[in-house]
């Protein structure tokens, strides 16, 4: 079946190592996305599962096969994989009708002739193609094509697909609507899909799980919810959701409050217990919550004044019509909150927020 594993593989070019012991396993139809800034090493690692690129160190196995591994010489060529991909800049044949451009990885592989053309409109028909058969590229849009370059992956039935920024060339409109389309498509095929993205809304809406990369390294691997409710580090906390988590320098106390000088919130009690477990007490720490759970004093339900309550002056209201980014300061600190509509705060006004105790996050400084 279509799973794919990485066990601690590495990959070093001259100067740089873009990947470093990795290790991630996929199950059989899952949509895994690696997400993570530019040069983090996602293409790296998406080349090196389908064969363009070798590991320096690590195993590398798709279904129950090992496709490579250095130490034991084993490295099985992209042809020989059962996997497709689809890359951001999706090269279609320009001569070729839309048809031969999806018959030609059949037409390669010498399927025969009428089983060819039942393939090829069937996946036609999946994808909406089916009227433009005939037509060159250059007489479709630029979702169309893409959706072209997904025919022509997906008409072999691979064991896996890897899926390379597939939709960063599009217009933002366009590229909602595909990732509407593309998660669709893949839960209907259910094959196995890695799917490259810098794109943390792709990644939240998209996976099944996401694993997040920076800097070559895996950061935590988890279903949207594991890693927007429990990131495992500063940098995931940051990286997803947006605006991004709010971040401030804080210290935990013996009796149970983060301070931050001249003001401080109490943790809940088991919050403060695992914290006190964790030997945190007395100890300064990277306190994070996120815009979304910072509330206008107006309308939030619980208030207990000098315990989850701050005043604030409003900076900056960006109004995005269904809500309001609002920027706010104390003495020391920044910080972003989400507003609903029905907030009416103002630049200049002096405020009230409540911070919902039971989103916050504490991460270690080091
Ligand atoms: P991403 O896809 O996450 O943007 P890449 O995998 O393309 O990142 O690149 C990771 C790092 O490896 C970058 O620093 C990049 O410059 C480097 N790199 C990628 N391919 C090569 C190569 N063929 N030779 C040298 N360095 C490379
Ligand atoms: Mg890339």
């Amino acid at each position: 079946m279509g799973e794919v594993k990485l066990l601690g593989v590495w990959k070093k070019f001259e100067d740089v190592t873009a990947v470093k012991d990795i290790t991630l396993e996929v199950k059989d139809g899952e949509f895994m996305i690696l997400l993570g800034p530019s040069g983090c090493g996602k293409t790296t690692t998406l080349r090196m599962i389908s064969g363009l690129e070798e590991p320096t160190k690590g195993q590398i196995y798709i279904g129950d096969k090992l496709v490579a591994d250095p130490e034991k010489g084993v490295f099985v060529p992209p042809k020989d994989r059962d996997i497709a991909m689809v890359f951001q800049s999706y090269a279609l044949y320009p001569h070729m009708t839309v048809y031969d451009n999806i018959a030609f990885p059949l037409k390669l592989r010498k399927v025969p002739k009428q089983e060819i053309d039942k393939r090829v409109r069937e996946v036609a028909e999946l994808l909406g193609l089916s009227q433009l058969l005939n037509r060159k590229p250059r007489e479709l849009s630029g979702g169309q094509r893409q959706r072209v370059a997904l025919g022509r992956a997906i008409v072999r039935k691979p064991q896996v697909f890897l899926m390379d920024e597939p939709l960063s060339n599009l217009d933002a409109k366009l590229r909602v609507k595909m990732r509407a389309e593309l998660k669709k498509l893949q839960r209907q095929l259910s094959v196995t899909t890695i799917y490259v993205t810098h794109d943390q809304v792709e990644a939240m809406t998209m996976g099944d799980k996401i694993a997040v990369i920076n800097q070559g390294v895996l950061q935590q691997v988890g279903t949207p919810e594991e890693v927007y409710d429990k990131p495992a580090n500063t940098f995931v906390a940051g990286f997803i959701g947006s605006p991004p988590m709010n971040f401030m320098d804080g210290s935990v106390t013996e009796d149970g409050f983060v301070d931050f000088g001249e003001f401080r919130l109490k943790l809940l009690p088991d919050q403060f217990e695992v914290l006190k477990e964790q030997g945190y007490v007395g100890r300064e720490v990277i306190f994070g919550i996120r815009p979304e759970d910072i509330y206008d004093a107006m309308f939030a339900q619980v208030k207990v004044p000098g315990e989850n309550m701050v005043k604030a002056m409003v900076e900056i209201v960006e109004n995005l019509g269904g809500e309001r980014i609002v920027y706010l300061s104390t003495e020391d600190i920044s910080f972003i909150a989400k507003f609903p509509p029905e907030s009416k705060v103002k630049e200049g006004q002096k405020i009230e927020v409540v911070f919902d105790m039971k989103k916050i996050h504490i991460f270690d400084k080091n």
